[in-house]
């Protein structure tokens, strides 16, 4: 019972620790002073032994010399009265017992083991000697003297018995004080207990009734500062927030109820751990069912779907469960209490707890029959409209659609507008809230391309936010094509499909748009067909418009993608003409067009030939806008046809004769080449000291028409359409040819110089020709010398001095044309392989009169003896030119004072015989 009242009350326990801690306490002081007192005592016990031996010691010591029994005996008695007195011994100096109390051991030698060590002490070191015994009895011993002999020992033995008497008297008190200390402790205890256990029972008691709902108790007021006092107070803001919150919560709580009662949707709530499912009473109700007759709980849940829609909700809940979605939507059928069909629309969603897993389902049922029947009432209507329509939602879902919108989709094959795009053009109408139109074009089933016109018009709910967006999309297939064909028939001349005049103007303002930003030149050609109105005439105008047709395939065919070639009206055409390079090409592009429209046409069996007269104009040397272009093209095309039908004008005339001269001139000299109407003419190098002929420089003629044309004019014409080699190649076989028989004929000849382009070192033609030619001839390259223009060394240095080494190792000579006008260096002229200079003609010319030719010949001349190679002066017409060059130094002169190029049958009757000096 008392360790129930220990273990239940903080009082008694309290009290009773603080009794035993006390008593303890007590206990070890007392026993503690007691141990303290009794050794003082025994101390003053020894002290008393020893003094009392002592003066025995000094008053026995002539009796015991004399053995005087009867007065030690006295000595002793007197003893009695001593307090704690118990034993004493007169001993002689062997030990034996002269006097004693008890008188039993007279006589006695002390032979027990305390007296004999005592004894042996005593004589060892000083005059008196003690010991305790148990504690109880204080045993001291001293020597007796008589003049520093020792004549015996005196012993006493006192008793502590008085002693211990004391102590207990001291004990008994000692432990009267410890009970009065205890006593009195434990009622000090036991009203501070008493007075802290009294709030915290207040503490309690408030707790019980605040448990029950009762928060009006009151706690007093502590006036104290100790803990228990700020507990109580803490308890009191407690209560009252506690008293307030609850208040709130049965507010809330009545609220929610209310606000279940009166929605019209049903609610149920999940609690995924312990698996209970609340169902509200409007869910019920929604059922046809009263409160009572449906149980809350997932089973009830779960039956009241219908058939297959109870599998798939309980397959889209898992589904939701595992998923990372906190919210879904789905739509079910239930079952109501009649047997009907309610559709719902469940929404639901996740509620966590702290640690972010999910532990309860909440969601609501909403009555979908009046939305279903309006949904169906607008899908009736929409589909009765036969244009597609599309209504999405904020997310681009397509939330409604009609009939003709899924034929359609249905019909596309391949759209142009891609998903993105309309994603794009959907997000524009939500953000802008703006009607947009799209035009594009998809292909269908069948291939075909249809042009459709999507609209999206965004619809705005009262909060202004885009709630969904209609679109609908037109097919205007046919209102394109319509206007295409119109657009067509402005734009392009009916009969040949070309572009008509309208088309034509505008390409060519577009052009010259471009012409102007890239600095370019344009041509236009106008073309007129000679003689078309003979053609209708006499084959009628059907066949002129077969004609027409016919040309005009050709014309589209004979220019590039790029070029516009447009059919003005009758049998008038035009060509624009853009980026070509230089006037050359412009002139090849005319000639390959004009080669293609001048032919003969088979048209019904009849045949027919057509030739064109062209005018040309070039932006913008001839104008900068269309008209002038035009018009001057058209002048150029009368010109031309007054010129004689046929052929080509340019607005420019000199342009034309250029241009005309250039291609007669290079269709000729091809013609000329591969007929070998080319001749070699030899004009003779004489020395003038001598008087001799020393060398024949083989140049290349060309009689077109019975005129000579320049090899100034044809041989950059030849390189230029490599037709060079070909030329040199003919020039050398014919020299070498010549050479051997001027020989055969006797002539005094030492060598013939032929021209060579560096163009003939690009491939081998040249140098396999000179190989054949050694070969088959008995020419040798020592009769050889080739002439290259120092200006075409200077241009491919390196290439050409690789080939005239070739040249120099073969034994062919070397000689540099019109030296002096291609300011090379002497130390690059030392490199190359030469034998022969060749002043060019242009020094000569003037030598009269110029001082400064003068000086550049004297120069030249110099520099030539300076290098060790012969000079030859080309050009020499007259006497003063030739005495200028011998008094220089030059000896070997070219020209037409001595002899102009002419041809073998003249250069044969020229030449003197070879002089054989005879002995
Ligand atoms: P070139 O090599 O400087 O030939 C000398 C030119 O000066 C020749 O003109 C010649 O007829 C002309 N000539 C000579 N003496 C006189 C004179 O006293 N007065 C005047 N006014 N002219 C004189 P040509 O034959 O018309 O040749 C012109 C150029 O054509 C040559 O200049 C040469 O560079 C080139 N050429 C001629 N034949 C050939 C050839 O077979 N092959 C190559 N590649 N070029 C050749
Ligand atoms: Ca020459
Ligand atoms: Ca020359």
């Amino acid at each position: 019972m008392i360790f129930d009242k220990y273990k239940n009350s903080i009082k008694t326990r309290l009290i009773i620790n603080v009794i035993f801690i006390h008593a303890i306490l007590m206990a070890l002081i007392v026993f503690d002073m007691l141990q303290r007192e009794k050794a003082f005592m025994m101390n003053q016990l020894l002290n008393k032994g020893e003094d009392l031996t002592t003066i025995l010691a000094s008053s026995t010591a002539s009796a015991l010399l004399n053995n005087d029994l009867v007065a030690l005996n006295e000595l002793i008695s007197e003893l009695d009265n001593v307090n704690d007195y118990y034993m004493v011994f007169i001993l002689d100096k062997n030990g034996k017992v002269r006097a004693s109390k008890p008188k039993k051991y007279f006589n006695y030698t002390l032979t027990d083991e305390a007296s004999k060590t005592l004894i042996q002490k005593v004589n060892n070191s000083s005059k008196i000697c003690s010991q305790t015994i148990h504690n109880e009895l204080v045993d001291s011993i001293a020597k007796v003297y008589v003049n520093d002999a020792v004549v015996g020992y005196v012993r006493t033995i006192l008793n502590s018995r008085t002693l211990s008497d004391q102590l207990i008297v001291m004990t008994t008190n000692g432990i009267y004080y410890i009970l009065a200390a205890i006593f009195i402790g434990a009622i000090f205890v036991w009203f501070s207990v008493r007075r802290m256990t009294a709030n915290l029972n207040r503490l309690t008691h408030a707790a019980h009734e605040i448990a029950n709902r009762n928060f009006n108790i009151s706690l007093p007021d502590v006036k104290q500062k100790d803990e228990l006092a700020l507990m109580i107070n803490a308890f009191r803001v407690m209560q009252s927030s506690l008293q307030s919150y609850i208040t709130t919560i049965d507010k809330n709580e009545k609220r929610l109820t209310l606000a279940l009662e009166g929605s019209s949707d049903g609610l149920w709530d999940w609690n995924l751990l312990t698996g209970e499912m609340y169902l509200s009473p409007r869910y019920k109700e929604m059922l046809g069912y009263e409160e009572s007759e449906f149980n809350d709980g997932f089973q009830s849940w779960k039956e009241s779907l219908y058939k297959d829609d109870a599998k798939a909700a309980i397959k889209f809940v898992e589904d939701f469960l595992q998923s990372d979605t906190t919210a879904y939507e789905q739509s079910f059928r239930m079952i109501k209490k009649d047997g009907t069909l309610l559709p719902v629309l469940s929404r639901a969603k996740k509620v966590y707890n702290k640690e972010g897993k999910a532990v309860r389902l909440i969601g609501t049922h909403v009555d979908m029959t009046e939305i279903n029947r309006s949904h169906q009432f607008l899908q009736n209507i929409i589909d009765g409209v036969e244009i597609p329509i599309f209504v999405h939602n904020r997310e681009y879902a397509v939330i409604l659609q009609n009939r003709t919108a899924k034929e359609f989709l249905a019909s596309v094959s391949k759209s142009k507008l891609e998903v993105s795009e309309h994603h794009k053009l959907l997000k524009d109408a939500l953000e802008k809230q703006e009607i947009s139109k799209t035009i594009y074009t998809y292909l269908d089933t069948d291939n075909r391309e249809s042009t459709v016109e999507l609209s999206l018009y965004p619809v705005v709910n009262e909060q202004g936010e885009v709630e969904s967006i209609i679109e609908t999309i037109y097919d205007i297939t046919t209102l394109i094509r319509a206007q295409d064909s119109l657009k067509h028939q402005a734009e392009y001349d009916s009969l040949t499909n070309l572009p008509n005049r309208i088309l034509f103007n505008d390409r060519l303002q577009q052009s010259i748009k471009h012409a102007q930003r890239y600095h370019e030149k344009i041509a236009l050609l106008f073309l007129d067909l000679d003689n078309f109105k003979q053609v209708n005439d006499s084959l009628g105008h059907d066949f002129g418009d077969k004609l027409l047709i016919n040309i005009a395939n050709i014309l589209e065919h004979s220019i590039r993608e790029s070029d516009t070639v447009a059919r003005l009206g009758g049998d008038e055409f035009t060509i624009i003409l853009d980026k070509f390079k230089n006037s050359d090409i412009l002139v090849d592009i005319i000639q390959k067009i004009i080669k293609s429209i001048n032919i003969n046409h088979i048209i019904r069996g009849k045949e027919i030939y057509t030739s064109f007269s062209i005018g040309v104009s070039i932006y913008p040397d001839d104008g900068e806008d269309t008209t002038t272009l035009l018009k001057n093209a058209d002048t150029a095309m009368y010109k031309a046809k007054a010129l004689g039908k046929n052929s080509y004008q340019f607005y420019t005339a000199d342009m034309t004769d250029r241009a005309l001269e250039r291609m007669m001139l290079e269709t000729n000299l091809r013609q000329a080449v591969q007929d070998t109407q080319l001749e070699v003419y030899y004009q003779p190098q004489v020395n003038a000291k001598l008087n001799k002929v020393i060398g024949l420089e083989a140049l290349i003629r060309w009689k077109l028409d019975g005129k000579f044309i320049s090899p100034e004019i044809f041989i950059p014409l030849a390189e230029e359409i490599g037709l060079i080699t070909q030329i040199d190649v003919f020039v050398l076989t014919t020299a070498v040819k010549d050479f051997i028989n001027l020989k055969k004929a006797g002539k005094d000849i030492e060598q013939v110089s032929v021209n060579i382009s560096t163009l003939d070192f690009t491939h081998n033609e040249y140098i396999n020709s000179l190989h054949q030619l050694l070969q088959e001839s008995s020419f040798e390259t020592k009769f050889l010398e080739i002439e290259i223009t120092e200006s075409q060394i200077m241009k491919d240095s390196t290439a050409a001095t690789k080939q005239l080494q070739l040249f120099k190792e073969m034994g062919i000579k070397l000689a540099i044309d019109d030296f002096g006008t291609g300011y090379s260096s002497l130390a690059y002229l030392k490199q190359l392989p030469i034998s022969r200079l060749k002043i060019d003609k242009s020094f000569i010319d003037d030598i009269e009169s110029d001082k400064d030719d003068q000086e550049i010949i004297k120069t030249i001349i110099a520099m030539a003896q300076n290098l060790n190679l012969n000079v030859i002066a080309e050009g020499v017409e007259d006497r003063i030119q030739k005495e200028f060059l011998l008094s220089a130094g030059c000896h070997e002169i070219q020209g037409y004072y001595y002899h102009k190029p002419m041809p073998y049958s003249e250069l044969i009757k020229v030449l003197p015989h070879k002089v054989r000096l005879v002995y």
